[in-house]
């Protein structure tokens, strides 16, 4: 399909303008809420973790790698604790057989992880049922995730951000807290599931009471701290199964409301793969919410948010909101890729009509038709330096794709 005229995009890009579809909400929950999942039955989580958080009368959502326990391997708990974790009142999702990457898996292996671990988990542990699935590495494509769906009625990625009652229970986000994450932050995140009715789900592996060596070792001081802080704030604690059985259980999408690519997080399955200069939890310049993008395009450097693949005939258009820092008038590429080949490309200035103002925020909306987008998969959004020189920080905000 042949580009529209200038003239004429730009009237599209007008007219889009004035029939911008209400700003997205997520959906509240009627208070804050937090998780404690700990992932892959580390030996330390027994011995550190639990005592922490019984003293606390808190139960946790354990991510068992069955393998691991069945074969007795070095590091990890026993099957009389996972027994007593379970007599404790903890609740328990399948972690896989044996913790690989699902999306490198042939499909009779696949179904093994999926499979074999939750009929394990269910008879060693004498569970009615093990509806959810903490995915390893959070890596899960097209593919893996009908699977999934197959076997299980959720899976929890490590994908940063909160849920809300409208998430899809495929793809609930979680915060990691590796060594390098201090109390604050965390107590920053739960702060911010009270105030917006949101669902935190924290991701804990190791503990120590030493020095920790490991990114994934966590010390169990600083466990208690969070802990504490979670109680003092009478921030409400549910597992993993509780959190679910509160949300609306929704497994796709709604995409009359418009698909977010980023409001406050990613969302919607998107994975950050820039390569740019970037943070996507800028607070000081935001269009809505709590949070936007802050991008510095240099030298052909870029952001790219990648999803496992979503039907561009389900959009309409994409729009963004667009703020040029103290300076404006950057030199930026908007890519849509299915992975192997261009899909449509449009500058961000050609959009908007006009260069990129400094000091305020401006909507950019891109009809897909007006760039030949309107059939394929989209599973790569970039936005691209197109100066190949030093350029100054920008923002970015309230990334969608809007439905028909
Ligand atoms: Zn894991």
């Amino acid at each position: 399909m042949s580009r529209p005229h200038g003239m004429y995009r730009r009237l599209i890009t007008l007219l889009f303008l004035s029939l911008a579809a209400p700003a997205f909400a997520a959906k509240p929950f009627t208070e804050g809420m937090v998780t404690i999942t700990l992932d892959d039955g580390w030996a330390t989580q027994y011995s550190l973790a639990r005592p922490e958080l019984n003293a606390r009368n808190l139960p946790a959502t354990y991510g068992l790698v069955t393998l691991a326990i069945h074969e007795s391997w070095a590091g990890y708990i026993n099957l009389t604790q996972a027994q007593t974790l379970v007599t404790e009142g903890n609740d328990i999702a399948s972690h896989t057989l044996t913790h690989p990457d699902l999306t490198s898996l042939s499909p009779a292996q696949l179904l093994a992880e999926l499979q074999d671990s939750r009929t394990w988990l269910e008879n060693a542990l004498g569970l009615p049922a093990v509806p959810n699935l903490i995915v390893p590495y959070g890596l899960q494509n097209g593919p893996v995730l009908d699977a999934i769906r197959q076997h299980y009625a959720s899976s929890r990625t490590v994908n940063a951000g909160r849920n809300f009652r409208d998430t899809v229970v495929y793809e609930l986000r979680a915060n990691d807290v590796a060594r390098t994450v201090p109390v604050s932050t965390v107590q920053g995140w739960v702060d911010q599931a009270i105030a917006e009715k949101s669902w935190l789900i924290l991701v804990f592996h190791e503990f120590t009471n030493g020095t920790p060596t490991r990114d994934t070792e966590y010390l169990t001081s600083q466990f208690a701290d969070i802990l504490d802080y979670v109680q003092t704030q009478g921030v409400r604690t549910v597992t993993l199964a509780e959190g679910l059985a509160l949300t609306e259980g929704r497994t796709e999408p709604d995409l009359t409301a418009g698909l977010f690519v980023y409001n406050d997080a990613l969302q919607n399955g998107f994975a950050d793969w820039s390569w740019a200069d970037h943070s996507l939890d800028e607070t000081g310049v935001v269009h809505t919410g709590s949070a936007s993008i802050r991008f510095e395009p240099d030298t052909w450097n870029g952001l790219l948010f990648h999803h496992h693949g979503l039907d561009l005939a389900d959009h309409q258009s994409l729009r963004v909101w667009v703020h040029g820092g103290t300076v404006g008038g950057q030199a930026v590429r908007l890519v849509l890729h299915d992975g192997a080949q261009l899909l449509g490309t449009i500058r961000l200035d050609t959009a908007l009509g006009g260069p990129i103002a400094p000091g305020v925020w401006q909507q950019v909306s891109i009809p897909l038709a007006s760039i030949g987008a309107t059939t394929g998969t989209l599973r790569d959004i970039y936005f691209q330096d197109d100066s190949g020189t030093d350029q100054p920080v920008m923002y970015l905000d309230d990334l969608v794709l809007l439905p028909h």
